[in-house]
């Protein structure tokens, strides 16, 4: 299957709620399985009266969507399918607007939608910890003013980013910068014994003790890269500051302010496409199969 997805194939695989639920059956459990109530390996077949299927040998009925944000919803599942499909294949996120718009339901049932879909997102998307180089670098999101870098500006959120150089990326609210946060935020998602890459807000050394390979760019000094003899390591962080940079540009263009008690998800989101991109297919299913 093509790792694209066209918003004609996805009308071509889902041209109706039937095929949605259908395909919600596939990706949980398959159309043959180990049934759960008899044991016996058997074809599931579609109920005509309820969203469920029966097991050809004893009967039994397994309803696909129980579990899943599509479970109690009066929103058809061609409606939550599109908008799932156009979180997927946007770069910089889908508005609630764009979702009352693109769906034709009520600004309230689309913003709804649209925290589900994020929460989805970010817990679809929990993974062991980072290995290898890391790179961190902290941010202040989510301001009416965009793009202003004030430590501690006013209605602003910091975030902390970590991403493997050429890998996985997670990103976190942090309540601030204080040096016990920061050595926090490193123990619980970098795997000890690994080159972390930082500025000068972690003063160098700082995770040498937690056994770590750490160098800190000077930024204030106009350092953006130096090369590490002692551990054999290019230090910058360019790879998760250019996240940053299209994370602050979406929000500032498609939300324009998003508060401190949504930005777990909203950053859920980003990294998640992050570490999916060019998968969209992969992407699609690993949502729709979510509980
Ligand atoms: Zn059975």
């Amino acid at each position: 299957m093509a790792s694209q997805l066209t918003v004609r194939d996805f009308f071509k695989r889902f041209p109706d709620d039937e095929a949605c639920l259908t395909h919600i059956m596939q990706v949980r459990y398959g159309l043959k399985h180990d049934c759960r109530a008899c044991g016996v390996e058997a074809t599931f077949h579609r109920m005509s009266n309820r969203r469920a299927y029966a097991c050809s040998h004893c009967g039994d009925h397994l309803y696909p969507t129980a579990g899943t944000i599509f479970e109690n919803t009066r929103t058809p599942l061609q409606l939550w399918f599109y908008a799932i499909y156009l979180f997927v294949t946007t770069r910089h996120g889908v508005s609630g607007k764009e979702l009352e718009r693109s769906l034709g339901v009520t600004y309230k049932t689309a913003w709804r939608m649209g925290q589900q879909i994020r929460d989805l997102m970010t817990k679809a998307d929990q993974f062991d910890m980072l290995q290898g180089h890391v790179e961190l670098d902290e941010a202040y999101v989510g301001g009416h003013r965009p793009g202003k870098r004030g430590r501690g500006a006013a209605g602003k959120t910091i975030v902390m980013g970590l991403k493997e150089r050429d890998g996985r990326i997670k990103a976190e609210v942090i309540p601030n910068v204080k040096m016990p946060t920061l050595r926090g935020v490193v123990l619980r998602n970098v795997e000890e014994g690994a080159t972390v890459s930082t500025d000068e807000l972690m003063s160098y050394g700082l995770l040498e003790g937690d056994g770590y390979k750490h160098g800190a760019v000077k930024h204030g000094a106009k350092e953006w890269a130096y090369y590490d003899y002692r551990h054999d390591a290019l230090h910058h962080t360019n790879s998760v500051e250019s996240f940053w940079r299209l994370f602050k540009k979406s929000v500032a263009g498609t939300h324009i302010h998003v508060s401190q008690k949504y930005m777990g998800r909203y950053l859920g989101e980003f990294t998640f496409r992050a570490n999916h991109r060019q998968m969209e297919n992969a992407m699609f299913d690993l949502l729709i199969g979510a509980v």
